[in-house]
């Protein structure tokens, strides 16, 4: 048994300080049962805790970190930034800098907006549809997560998923009311619901890749049809890749599937670690947001110079490397295709989603044998997925703490550490079979 005991006892404290002793609720071990390890230090795909144990990280802060943990080239522009001033609530020229990058790499941006979180790119690309549009309504699929914002905060996945909580108390029904839900990848339910309100919604929200249920792909042929159909009623198409941008591929889940949306959110690896999030589209829609137009939506320390030092170090690395995400996806693939085998070889029914470097391994119940949406994956064996988190956690094996999250992959994963994974997870499911 591994001994954490500065790690208990800090997270003892930490209860006493902070509800639950974390600062979101994803961090805490509720789904798996215990208590979350206190981390002291990470190093490419390692983590270290207060006790001094080791991880291989498959959590990656919960995405951003694609390049691995203190890369070389991010410390350094982070050390340079801190000595010039660490935020001034004046232009600077590392905004239109990041902004270049996301534009040059991401189809649908002409123009961005450059806020602290995921969840201010959501509800601000909302704001923007809805003002844009003059309507009220908009569209949400069952599963997936868009941040805490009010009127999203309805069937939503992760820690909300985790906690069975479908709607948090202190959300009104009156800012759910003007929010329609539907099953995710399910093209007939979307045909029949535009097909009598479409030119009264202002907005469709998805994640193209869900990742907040675990990691469910959209089908190609969803994605397509909400394109066509929203594009006839002239209603906001948005993509939220604040999971898979830079992550499905360089361009994200629209570069990945051939389909521009009107909108795009982002966040997490935007950052490189630092809280940065945005939201972009076409100039003609963008020009709303004030003071161009008149959407409001501000922010103290939006376009911070140390958010975008590391924003630009990191999409700076993945911009010049022609090979990054073949690479990425090879060591996705390695460790998705031989978890699968171990299932086989051990007798436990496994089933994978996976794109581009995120995935999940589900413990799907006798009726399912792919997850496509909330439905199948809600009837996943979440007991046995405890048993192999924490058989996996006293391996050395950082995964993330619930059936309904995402694991990532950095390019600081080497091959040794994927093998050491697939050794570990041989033995944990044989513990388990
Ligand atoms: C993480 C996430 C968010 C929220 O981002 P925060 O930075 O946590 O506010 C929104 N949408 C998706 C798809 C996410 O994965």
């Amino acid at each position: 048994m591994t001994k954490r005991e500065r790690s208990q006892k800090i997270f003892q404290e930490a209860k006493t300080l902070i509800p639950g002793g974390v600062n979101s609720p994803a961090r805490a071990f509720g789904a798996v049962g215990g208590e979350p390890i206190v981390m002291a230090r990470g190093k490419g795909a390692c983590l270290f805790d207060v006790d001094d144990n080791c991880y291989i990280d498959y959590v990656l802060s919960w995405g951003p970190m694609i390049l691995g943990h203190t890369h070389p080239q991010v410390t350094a522009v982070l050390e340079d930034a801190i000595h010039k001033g660490t935020s001034f609530g004046t232009p600077t020229e590392n905004e239109n800098r990041l902004a270049q990058l996301v534009i040059s790499l991401v189809p649908s941006i002409e123009k961005i907006r450059l806020v602290n979180s995921g969840t201010e790119a959501t509800m601000s690309a909302i704001r923007l549809a809805r003002g844009y549009t003059g309507r009220n309504k908009i569209v949400k699929f069952i599963g997936n997560y868009h941040g805490h914002v009010d009127s999203l905060l309805v069937a939503a996945g992760s820690s909300a998923a985790t906690l069975s909580v479908p709607n948090s108390p202190g959300v009104t029904a009156g800012t759910t009311g003007d929010t329609i839900l539907l099953p995710y990848n399910d093209v007939s339910s979307f045909r029949s619901l535009f097909a009598q309100q479409g030119s009264e919604i202002a907005a469709i929200i998805v994640e193209p890749v869900a990742g907040n249920m675990g990691c469910v792909p959209g089908s190609l042929e969803f994605l397509q049809t909400l394109r066509k159909e929203s594009q006839k009623t002239a209603t906001i198409l948005i993509f939220d890749e604040v999971m898979s941008g830079f992550r499905v591929a360089r361009g994200g889940a629209q570069e990945r599937f051939g389909i521009i949306p009107d909108l795009t959110t982002l966040g997490k690896v935007i950052g490189g670690g630092l809280p940065v999030g945005a939201y972009g589209g076409r100039t003609e829609i963008m020009d709303h947001v004030l003071p161009q137009g008149k959407v409001f939506q501000a922010g103290t320390l939006s376009g911070n110079p140390l958010a975008t030092a590391a924003g630009i170090a990191t999409l700076s690395e993945i911009a010049n490397d022609p090979f990054f995400y073949d690479k990425l996806e090879q060591k996705t693939n390695f460790l998705a295709d031989g978890l699968l085998e171990l299932g086989r070889k051990n007798g436990v029914k496994l089933s994978v989603g996976r794109c581009g470097s995120m995935m999940t391994l589900f413990f799907p119940s006798d009726r399912d044998d792919v997850i496509i949406d909330w439905a199948t994956a809600s009837r996943c064996d979440t007991k046995r997925f405890a048993r192999y988190f924490w058989n996996m956690l006293n391996r050395g094996i950082y995964l993330p703490c619930s059936q309904f999250e995402t694991m990532f992959l950095s390019i600081a994963h080497s091959d040794e550490m994927l093998q050491q994974t697939l050794d570990a997870a041989d033995q944990a499911l044989r513990l388990d079979r």
